[in-house]
């Protein structure tokens, strides 16, 4: 297991996946589970990131039950408020007591043309609203080619850093574009280089205390099977969990990594 002091964090993004209807049944039937299995919020902290339009809800269940989970939205706007159709702002999601908020996830750069410009400003929305921006970095299977594997991360997450005091908190996830959803993840080895070289600017950045307190989390392909991999690696403190996150015994598995590899 990792020998630091950073709170594990497995998050599960949903994507575009089970409305709120759903969302409820899910997350009280993981909240049970986790609970029954007597987990450690305070060791690993498990965190969804619903559709925005689940949040209302999840919000209400997790506050009337007082669950443990933590959540937060998939990505913010840029902006404060006004004329931007179809964007949802900091502010919003901080009313809504999201801790979290992903940005950049490749879908977003590659889908909706995000580049680290934009990325930059969404974490400064973030930051200005107390969410904890969630940093998503990682090269593609061609740049894997051309740059071997660390630059391309590095750089994304140089200027997604781009005026972020080195007091800020933050999370960096790790996330080959190549293993996400493909069923092919990075060896474990492969993403421990990454995130070494991803904390090394953690610290050019924001000095030893940025870098030796932000949770870096790997991405890509993550399941029960290869979880305790990951974590048995000194800088990769949880993972982001796509396909996995939809599935409740796989994703509750995950969380409980430590019970089924032994801590
Ligand atoms: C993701 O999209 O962030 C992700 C890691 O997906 P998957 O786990 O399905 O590869």
């Amino acid at each position: 297991m990792a020998v630091n002091k950073r709170t594990a964090l497995i998050a599960g993004n949903w994507k575009m996946n089970l409305d709120h209807l759903q969302a409820i049944a899910f997350v009280q039937k993981l909240a049970w589970s986790l609970k029954d299995a007597a987990h450690d919020f305070d060791a690993v902290e498990a965190a969804i990131f619903p559709p925005f339009t689940d949040l209302r809800s999840v919000q209400t269940l997790i506050a009337a039950d007082k669950l443990s989970l933590t959540y937060g939205g998939q990505d913010v706007s840029e902006h404060e408020s006004g004329a931007h159709t179809g964007e949802v702002s900091a502010a919003f999601l901080a009313k809504l007591d999201c801790r979290y908020v992903i940005i950049g996830h490749s879908e977003r750069r590659t889908q909706h043309a995000e580049d680290d410009a934009l990325v930059a400003r969404k974490v400064q929305a973030a930051l200005r609203h107390g969410l904890v921006p969630v940093i998503c970095v990682g090269e593609s299977a061609e740049d894997l080619k051309v740059h071997g594997p660390s630059a391309i991360p590095v750089a994304q997450l140089q200027r997604a850093l781009d005026s972020v005091p080195g007091s800020a908190d933050i999370v960096v996830a790790y996330e080959p574009v190549w293993a996400i959803g493909s069923g092919q993840p990075a060896t474990a080895d492969q993403a421990e280089s990454v995130a070494v070289a991803l904390r090394n600017t953690l610290q050019e950045h924001g000095g030893d205390e940025m870098s030796s307190r932000t949770r870096i989390l790997y991405g890509g392909s993550v399941s029960p099977s290869n979880i305790a991999g990951y974590m048995r690696e000194p800088n990769i403190d949880g993972a982001l969990v796509g396909g996995a996150s939809l599935d409740l015994a796989a994703f509750a598995s995950i969380v409980r990594y430590q019970k089924h590899v032994g801590s």
